[in-house]
């Protein structure tokens, strides 16, 4: 049984008063069994005090990004160290606007997967496709190498400690949702692919949907088998939005 994740990447939105706002609002409205882990995603310069917010609280904490070096002269990165000491349990690595914006590649991203684990955080890794690429026909191309790559760096076994993300790159921030049959599709596809290596592994493995999730197409993506719960960017601004995404796994 895979315990759903509903995980909120604020990107580099709010400020400190907005975190305080919004991180009340979120304790007070946290089920008392949720059916998800429930995490939120801030930027780097806010999470102690976010952690300072939530501790002895159901929410957990991951960072944005991590710095694939362990520690040294990398002007402006943070380490995974750094992560773990101010009281992250997870990081995503890969998203699509590091990958895009940020001209991160498959190799850097694999090597922040390993950077993360060696100090034991759990790894987001973000896989997706351009719109041009679904177009074309090479969603499951595109969506192997971005994986293929970090099961070699890292052996499946990494994925006994690690999650993926799947987010098509044309439905993040745009409003567009895959349907969840599309959604579907491509996380079988995932199991399937890690399953070529350890079909044990494969089916404990927690895929994620991110792409414009909200609180009214919720319920009918995490309704399918593969998909483990969502990763959710500007709808996790919202308590009562990110709330009511986080009931919608009650549902499954
Ligand atoms: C994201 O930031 O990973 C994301 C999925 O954003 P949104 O939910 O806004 O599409």
């Amino acid at each position: 049984m895979r315990r759903p994740i509903v995980a909120g990447n604020w990107k580099m939105h709010g400020s400190r008063a907005d975190n305080a706002r919004l991180v009340e609002e979120l304790i007070a409205g946290h089920p008392d069994r949720a059916a998800a882990e429930f995490l939120v995603l801030p930027p780097f310069v806010y999470l102690q005090e976010v952690g300072r917010l939530i501790r002895d609280t159901p929410i957990q904490m991951g960072a944005q990004n991590v710095c694939a070096e362990a520690q040294g002269a990398f002007t402006g990165e943070v380490s995974a160290a750094m992560l773990k000491d101010v009281g992250c349990g997870y990081v995503l690595v890969g998203h699509s606007e590091r990958r895009w914006i940020y001209h991160e590649d498959d190799q850097l991203v694999a090597r922040k997967f390993a950077a993360a684990q060696s100090k034991a955080l759990v790894p987001i890794l973000c896989v997706g496709e351009h719109l041009w690429d679904r177009e074309n026909g090479r969603t499951e191309e595109v969506v192997a190498r971005q994986l293929d790559v970090v099961l070699e760096l890292c052996g499946v076994e990494a994925l006994n400690s690690g999650i993926i993300a799947y987010e098509p790159i044309w439905a993040i921030g745009t409003g567009r949702t895959a349907t969840p049959e599309q959604a579907q599709a491509v996380h079988a596809f995932i199991r399937e692919r890690i399953a070529g290596r350890d079909a044990k592994i494969a089916a404990a493995t927690r895929v994620l949907y991110g792409g414009s999730v909200k609180a009214s197409n919720a319920a009918e993506l995490f309704a399918q088998p593969d998909v483990d719960g969502g990763l959710i960017g500007g709808a996790s601004l919202n308590a009562e939005e990110f709330l009511a995404i986080l009931a919608a796994c009650g549902s499954r």
